[in-house]
């Protein structure tokens, strides 16, 4: 992967003030986030949703990749409209994107907060009638209507106005005066399970909810619902977690490109004999002589610990040998098997792959018996971020 003077600018929009190579020289582990990957990706599933317009979720920090980076460049590819879970994450965002982009912030205004949603030109999911209450007395007291998006529950309880609570705002159009609602949504409990019942159910749930505040644009589909088909589709689709690499369509090949690359670098290394353990709790022992390498990545770093009975590392010079994890991740550190290296030895700094081309982050994810998301939003802040950009698309401001 060749790199760009670009990456520099975008290790500082991610809000990375340690950014160039006497920070990567320092740090035990390295991050590389392919922002051309994550382009990819999002005109790969726009196609996917072509009549609907993609949106980009960027919640959690981009889930943990650096969301003012990621949303920096979406941007530049043509996405108009972003977002994020909480209103302080929709503030930090602002900063990074144009006028003409819309933050939206799924969790809607807790109360008192509904002023700062405006003064931050952020879009509130309205998600229950006490929200609704909240901007409509804003708009009131501003004098002038605002704009919004209206959730719905439409099966998974979670986020969103009930039926009843619909039918209230069918029968009393006066609760919504100024609130200027833009588009309807709601979200998928079951759409990375294609077969199952709930998706057509919620559907269902969706198109009655819909009836009753008609000619509202509507947006149903995160990252799995988009290969659900275009019934699912309707104006707006909102990826997530498929822009980051994660495989939306689990169970089948994943479509998309990996956009991450993980290493921790080698502090020391060391040969043991027969008998002896490495580790807390001493949960390896040596059956024989065996070269242990430690690896300063632990689970500070988000490389989880539950993960480690099954994890491996690989080398670039060697990248067909697999260096198991052995023993207990520790908080700072993690200790490889290298003795399939032979001769061969790892001089301290040496990175080694943990995450990347020769394990997926999917499979990382489900040998720790979670899922691509936790372990992407579970990265720590101890990496180097390295943010490859081959092609320099040019700001759009
Ligand atoms: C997180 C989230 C998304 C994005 O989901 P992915 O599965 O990551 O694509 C979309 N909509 C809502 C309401 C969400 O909470």
């Amino acid at each position: 992967m060749k790199e760009t003077p670009t990456r520099q600018a975008a290790a500082e929009a991610a809000g990375s003030a340690e950014a160039g190579p006497s920070h990567a020289n320092r740090a035990g582990g390295l991050l590389t986030i392919d922002l051309d990957a994550v382009a990819a990706n999002w005109h790969l599933l726009a196609g996917r949703a072509a009549g609907a317009e993609c949106a980009a979720v960027v919640k959690a920090d981009g889930y943990g990749l650096g969301a003012g980076a990621v949303a920096a460049r979406l941007q530049r590819e043509g996405c108009r409209q972003f977002f994020v879970a909480h209103l302080h994450e929709g503030v930090a965002l602002r900063t990074h994107l144009l006028r003409d982009c819309a933050v939206q912030v799924l969790n809607g205004p807790l109360p008192g907060t509904a002023a700062a949603f405006e003064a931050h030109g952020l879009t509130p999911v309205l998600n229950s009638l006490e929200q609704i209450a909240e901007w409509r007395e804003l708009a009131g007291s501003l004098g002038r209507p605002l704009c919004c998006t209206l959730q719905v529950d439409s099966g998974m309880s979670r986020f969103g106005l009930s039926a009843a609570d619909m039918d209230r705002l069918a029968a009393e159009p006066a609760l919504l005066d100024g609130t200027g609602p833009m588009l309807l949504m709601s979200h998928l409990a079951c759409a990375d399970t294609p077969e199952h019942p709930m998706n057509e159910r919620q559907r269902q749930a969706f198109e009655q909810l819909r009836r009753r505040l008609p000619h509202l644009p509507a947006s149903l589909a995160a990252s799995s619902g988009i290969f659900l088909g275009p019934a699912f589709h309707y104006d707006m689709v909102r990826p997530g977690a498929a822009l980051y690499g994660v495989n939306p369509t689990p169970g089948a090949p994943n479509p998309m490109h990996p956009v991450l690359r993980l290493e921790g670098r080698v502090v020391q290394e060391r040969w043991i004999g027969a008998g002896d353990s490495v580790g807390y709790g001493a949960r390896f022992t040596a059956s024989g002589p065996t070269r242990v390498a430690t690896v300063a990545v632990g689970y500070a770093d988000g490389y989880l610990r539950a993960g480690g009975e099954h994890g491996f590392a690989t080398w670039a010079d060697e990248p067909s040998l697999r260096l198991p994890v052995i023993g207990r991740i520790s908080m700072d550190s993690l200790a490889l098997d290298t003795t399939p290296l032979g001769t061969r030895t790892l001089p301290p700094g040496t990175p080694v792959e943990l995450i990347g081309p020769h394990r997926s982050l999917d499979a990382a994810a489900a040998d720790a018996g979670t899922i691509g998301y936790e372990l992407l939003t579970d990265l720590g802040r101890r990496y180097h971020r390295h943010y490859l950009e081959r092609h320099d698309h040019g700001d759009a401001s």
